[in-house]
């Protein structure tokens, strides 16, 4: 019995060295940019994957920096030769997250952050049961006023409305919700980083220390 336990002990202890992977998913200017983008700026331990889409690039995105924008085809290639942790599509094109960067990094211990759409973030959450995912939303009020500053139609922020209705309620897929109502930005990106803390702490992450404990006593 003992004998046992301790091999499965030993290879989550392997686990443990093993950085924190999560996915942070939102409403539309829900602010999960923001989020993702201020934990950055906390801790030098985060590190964000550049995905590849079949999307056009916007006006002022710059290729391999906020993506690699590449053909259906060559999306096609990698996705045959197992180059991606996770791909999906979203609104008619397809995203994915290229593997290896994501897993070297998991493996030297630093904490991966991904912004992606629901279908990819379950995705990871299957091949990293570890993984922890984020929903970021905000009340009615604030998201209706921060669209009006920005969308433009009607039509428009009408469609973006559907899509938030949609989303929500995909909620109780996540982790964790995140309100980020106005004026909450930065408590939130601390919240963010204090539950990632926290996930450090749980037990089954922490048995080398346990074990060094039950040698001391
Ligand atoms: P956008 O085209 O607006 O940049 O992104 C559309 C959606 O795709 C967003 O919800 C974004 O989070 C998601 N997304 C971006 N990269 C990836 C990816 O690599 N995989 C998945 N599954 N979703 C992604």
């Amino acid at each position: 019995e003992c004998t046992s336990a301790d091999s499965r002990e030993f290879e989550r202890v392997q686990d443990r060295k093993q950085g924190q992977l999560m996915s942070i998913y939102g409403c539309s200017r829900a602010g999960k940019d923001a989020i993702a983008d201020g934990l950055k700026e906390l801790s030098d331990k985060y590190n964000y994957s550049v995905s590849v889409t079949t999307r056009q690039p916007r006006p002022g995105e710059r290729n391999e920096v906020d993506y690699f924008f590449i053909t259906p085809e060559c999306f096609a290639n990698l996705e045959e030769s197992g180059g991606f942790l996770e791909s999906a599509e979203y609104c008619g094109n397809k995203y994915g997250t290229l593997a290896s960067p994501v897993v070297k990094a998991l493996e030297e211990g630093r904490d991966m952050v991904l912004v992606l759409e629901t279908e990819g973030a379950m995705k990871v959450k299957s091949i990293y049961p570890t993984a922890i995912s984020f929903f970021v939303a905000a009340p009615a009020s604030d998201l209706k006023a921060r669209m009006e500053r920005t969308e433009t139609t009607e039509k428009d922020r009408r469609n973006r409305l559907a899509q938030i209705r949609k989303e929500i309620s995909m909620i109780p897929k996540y982790d964790y919700l995140i309100m980020n109502g106005n004026g909450m930005l930065e408590k939130n990106i601390e919240l963010v980083h204090n539950i990632i803390k926290g996930q450090k702490t749980r037990t089954s992450v922490n048995l080398d220390a346990i074990e060094k404990l039950r040698k001391e006593y």
